[in-house]
C-alpha cells in the first residue's frame, strides 16, 4: 500500500496488513505523515513546550527579583 505524505507530498510505501495500513482504510484519513514530516512535528512541539516551560519559569523567576 502506497501513502503520500499530506505534507510533502512524499510518497511512503507501507505493508499492506501494518497497523498503519489498517487504520488509514478503517477511518479513512487522508492524513498522513512521513517519518522525517513526523520527527519536524514532533521536534516542533517538544520545542514549544520546552521554551513554554523555559518563560514561564523565567518570568516566575524575574517577578521574584523584582519584588524582593
Ligand atoms: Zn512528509
Amino acid at each position: 500500500m502506497h501513502v503520500k505524505c499530506t505534507l510533502c507530498d512524499h510518497v511512503e510505501g507501507i505493508e499492506d496488513y501494518s497497523l498503519e495500513a489498517k487504520r488509514l482504510r478503517n477511518r479513512r484519513i487522508n492524513l498522513y505523515l512521513c517519518k522525517s514530516c513526523n520527527d519536524r512535528i514532533g521536534e516542533k512541539t517538544n520545542k514549544r513546550h520546552s521554551t513554554g516551560k523555559f518563560q514561564l519559569y523565567k518570568n516566575k523567576q524575574k517577578d521574584n527579583s523584582e519584588f524582593i
